[in-house]
């Protein structure tokens, strides 16, 4: 059997891979490309190294980086931060069968922002990463589930929008400001 030399390309790619400069779709060869960056900027700047798959067209020689690459650099960016990657939400919201409208509905997460850490687009606060890797289990998932109706979910949304607190009644509010009133009186005296 004869033994691949470390030169050879990873693989000889299928027509997913058209060249973008002639545009040639069956002569795009991958092979290993280690790539340095740096992420952060002042004191948290660190350099990270990231082997990525540089394509190169065999009709034209041309050499270039798609989003595959893109895709590896952020999940970089992302095992860095200790957060989880886009494949990795994505993997969550499967495991439990949901659409990104259904899994937003239950968790009270935006479907846009959704689809933007799925994508890529944008990298979770600390909070929110936590709040997913808590909706990974199926106990959790479940419990969210009871919480509420899609009407209520809808109706909360309304509320805020025009800057109404939904439990608290108009009386409600008059009577807080005069408790409030009255306790900045007695500071005073
Ligand atoms: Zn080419």
């Amino acid at each position: 059997m004869e033994s691949r030399a470390s030169t050879t390309p990873m693989s000889i790619e299928n027509r997913d891979h058209a060249c973008p400069q002639c545009g040639e779709t069956s002569a795009v060869t991958t092979s290993p490309y280690l790539h340095t960056f740096r992420y952060g900027s002042g004191e948290s700047a660190v350099d990270l190294a990231i082997e990525l798959p540089l394509r190169r067209c065999c009709a034209c020689e041309f050499e270039f980086l798609d989003d595959e690459a893109e895709r590896l650099e952020h999940e970089a960016i992302c095992k860095h931060l200790g957060v989880l990657s886009p494949t990795e939400i994505e993997r969550i919201r499967r495991r439990h069968g949901m659409t990104r409208a259904i899994f937003a509905q239950v968790t009270g997460l935006g479907e846009a922002t959704l689809n933007r850490w799925e994508n890529g687009i944008k990298i979770q606060t600390l909070a929110n990463d936590r709040y997913l890797r808590l909706l990974a289990l199926p106990l959790n998932m479940q419990m969210l589930k009871r919480f509420g109706s899609s009407a209520q979910t809808s109706s909360y949304s309304a509320n805020l929008n025009v800057g109404k607190f939904p439990a608290l009644s108009e009386s409600d509010l008059v009577r807080h400001r005069q408790e409030q009133t009255s306790f900045a009186l007695r500071l005073a005296a």
